[in-house]
């Protein structure tokens, strides 16, 4: 991606309050161990490649990780771009949300945030909490490599946040408490294929403005893919259980990124709720 010497968002703010993330013991070895171990909810004896991905870990530099907030806060400049354009078109306003990079763990509207979450949206504070050493476990533990994967990470992040300014959490949410486990896991998966084709969307924005290069969107279809329920039970070493999945398959991920991609509209956004019983819905001029 073409992002060196661009615009960076002025919503990025550092987590654990006056520049010091909270820090627990351990040290990141033992932090890294448990990410992975959370990730792929297993024994981590049978984890693949541990062993690198600690050394590479430990291994990273803070210049590394300062150009890592440096590409994250492009990125989200352009959602900010892309956003605004997409709400105008629809005659709504879109309001941006902030970005909270951190290490380790941090508080959260919704709670702790710790890394072995991955990257995650809380919509109370309408906050993005990023920790950046996730680009390491795309690359050592999901096989995605590549900056536009990791824009495609927060793309997604961002897309909870436009579910979120359209109301369709707000339709969705209260049905957590309604239906039984199984059955709102279904809207679950259907809200995170959402949040994919809103990646998918931002994805076809930032080429058509020439920010692309030659591969970038072959990686985050990589990682979109690489992130699967299906694949984490699979390399968790669980037998794939289709019932407890709340992310989609990795075909469904990729998908859902294609058709954003190809659409870039909000209208087939909605066609991840059809079948099901209960449909969001939102207003708009066009
Ligand atoms: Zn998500």
């Amino acid at each position: 991606m073409k992002w060196q010497g661009r615009r960076k968002s002025s919503n990025v703010q550092r987590g654990g309050g006056g520049g010091s993330p909270l820090v627990f013991g351990g040290g990141i070895g033992g932090v890294v161990i448990l990410l992975l171990y959370f990730l792929l909810g297993g024994n981590p004896s049978s984890l693949p490649q541990q062993g690198t991905a600690v050394q590479q870990n430990q291994s990273q530099t803070s210049g590394d990780q300062a150009v890592l907030e440096d590409f994250l806060s492009v990125v989200l400049a352009d959602t900010e771009d892309v956003w605004h354009e997409k709400f105008h078109e629809y005659g709504l306003t879109y309001t941006e949300p902030k970005m909270t990079l951190f290490n380790q763990a941090t508080q959260s509207g919704c709670g702790l945030a710790q890394a072995k979450m991955g990257p995650f949206y809380c919509p109370i504070d309408k906050i993005v909490y990023m920790d950046v050493s996730f680009y390491n476990d795309l690359k050592n533990t999901f096989g995605a490599e590549g900056d536009f994967a990791f824009a495609y990470v927060l793309a997604h992040e961002i897309g909870h946040h436009v579910q979120n300014q359209l109301n369709i959490l707000g339709q969705i949410q209260p049905l957590r408490k309604q239906l039984p486990e199984a059955d709102y896991n279904k809207y679950s998966v259907a809200m995170e294929l959402q949040a994919d084709y809103f990646a998918g969307l931002f994805a076809h924005s930032v080429q058509e403005k020439g920010y692309l290069d030659q591969g970038d969107i072959e990686e985050a279809m990589k990682a979109a893919a690489s992130i699967g329920d299906d694949r984490i039970q699979k390399m968790s070493g669980q037998e794939v259980n289709a019932d407890s999945f709340t992310h989609g398959t990795s075909k469904q991920r990729k998908n859902a990124f294609d058709q954003g991609f190809k659409y870039h509209d909000l209208e087939h956004a909605l066609v991840f709720f059809e079948g099901l019983r209960y449909q969001p819905e939102f207003q708009y001029k066009r």
